[in-house]
């Protein structure tokens, strides 16, 4: 999501006359763009920060704003502490950018942080900076109300609004056009995007439909899904288009009701199982992967027990896995105690994660002897003389690379695996 919206503050701003550059050492303004999902993606950040002020030193031109959800959770405290942080931009108020890289300039500190309620960004372009040629996000909403008691997103980010489907449709024609091969459609829950206008009103599942119909050279994927809007309308749109990839994020967050009902998620084990059925069931092929949160306010053994028998039942291919982190504002922060000693919760996040390993090995396993669909996207890191690419399940396949160059489909055939990766050969 900020990848997606790091390009669209790119667009605003080379529109404006503003150069992009990927050498800091020649930069004018630098720009952070921040996480706050969890502490330390804001630690990170206050270090990057202190690491900035040797070169600041050598350039005492140079200018530094953060943007995005740190700069909106902190702005204040952001400006107070940072001394060499001269701007604060929150994700609604890209387009002030241009004036307020002017007015710094001339020595003011500047922080623009209101959220919006209609901010889509619709009309603009993002520039695709740091990019393959191949794949690319497209953001399709912004946003989201659905208050997770740990989740810091809706005030961060403001209310859920969906985008214009026809700037949707434009831009993924436009990114055909330019010889991308893939997009992703992103929200915090793409299953709620829902537009109206007088003649028309467009849900997710007629969206798929419709980019999917933009070019049958176009893969499509999205994320991420919520488990209680997930419906059998969007799995057989899925079933119908084989260039809608066989991947669904479905993040699980506990396995526990007890958990869940406490993370106002709004869903129990056995709906989340009974949504996992319907996917097996309308797409057989189809991958899960999901995000899971181990620790949080109260979590009993038996809870974090209920989490890995969850893992076992689902058998994901892949997984997200956090420890809580209490965030201010959130429900969690006011009404619940971060009760859980970190050793427990190391302990109980490095259980998850060995199952998981455990879990993806097996799963890769039994797509030894099977050939895919693959989209190449580049060189394999270990190798020149390898490539990579990724199959509808999204699975990452490296292999020899013959005549084959990115941007192509081709078939690949898996002889072996490790748990992160297929490898295989071309089938001619
Ligand atoms: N909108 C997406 C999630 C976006 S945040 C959804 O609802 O699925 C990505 C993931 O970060 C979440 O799924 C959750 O697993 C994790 N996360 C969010 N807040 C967290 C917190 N306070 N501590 C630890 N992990 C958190
Ligand atoms: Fe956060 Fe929940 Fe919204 Fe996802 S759905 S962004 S976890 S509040």
């Amino acid at each position: 999501m900020n990848f997606a919206d790091s390009e669209i503050v790119s667009a605003i701003l080379t529109k404006e006359h503003f150069a992009l550059t990927k050498e800091i050492g020649e930069a004018d303004f630098i720009l952070i763009n921040t996480c706050a999902i969890r502490d330390n993606a804001e630690q990170r950040i206050r270090k990057r920060l202190h690491e900035l002020k040797a070169l600041q030193r050598q350039r005492q031109w140079v200018k530094i704003g953060i943007l995005g959800c740190m700069a909106e959770r902190i702005k204040n405290q952001l400006m107070e502490e940072e001394e060499n942080v001269s701007f604060i931009v929150g994700p609604d108020a890209y387009r002030q950018l241009p004036t307020m890289l002017q007015n710094v300039n001339n020595g003011e500190k500047l922080a623009e942080t209101l959220l919006s309620e209609t901010e889509t960004y619709d009309d603009i372009d993002p520039v695709r900076y740091d990019t393959n040629g191949i794949t690319a996000y497209i953001s399709i909403m912004r946003g989201c109300q659905n208050y997770c008691a740990y989740c810091v997103v809706p005030y961060t980010r403001g209310r859920e609004r969906s985008r214009n489907p026809y700037t949707i449709l434009r831009e993924a024609r436009d990114l055909v056009d330019k010889g991308y091969r893939e997009v992703t459609l992103l929200g915090q829950n793409v299953n709620s995007y829902r537009w109206k206008d007088n003649e028309s009103e467009v849900g997710f599942p007629q969206l798929m439909e419709m980019v999917a119909n933009v070019s049958p050279l176009l893969r499509v994927r999205f994320a991420t899904s919520h488990p209680k809007d997930l419906c059998d309308d969007l799995l057989h749109v899925m079933a119908r288009h084989d260039n809608i990839c066989k991947c669904i994020h479905l993040p699980v967050q506990s396995g526990s009701d007890r958990m869940l009902k406490l993370m106002n998620r709004h869903y129990t084990a056995q709906w989340y199982l009974d949504r996992i059925d319907a996917i097996r069931r309308i797409l057989p092929d189809c991958s899960i992967t999901t995000d899971v949160i181990a620790g949080f306010c109260t979590e009993t053994e038996e809870d974090h027990q209920a989490t890995l028998q969850m893992f076992r039942q689902v058998r994901y291919d892949y997984a997200y896995m956090f420890k809580f982190s209490m965030r201010p504002n959130t429900y969690a922060e006011k009404h619940l105690q971060d009760d859980i000693p970190d050793d427990v919760k190391t302990r109980r996040l490095e259980e998850i994660i060995a199952l998981q390993g455990e879990l993806a090995l097996e799963n890769n396993q039994k797509d030894i002897g099977k050939t895919f669909e693959v989209l190449v996207e580049g060189v394999s890191h270990r190798s020149d003389k390898q490539l990579f690419g990724r199959n509808s399940q999204n699975k990452v396949i490296v292999f020899d690379r013959e005549n084959a160059a990115p941007g192509e489909y081709i078939k690949v055939r898996v002889t072996r695996c490790t748990a992160a990766t297929l490898i295989g050969e071309i089938v001619k």
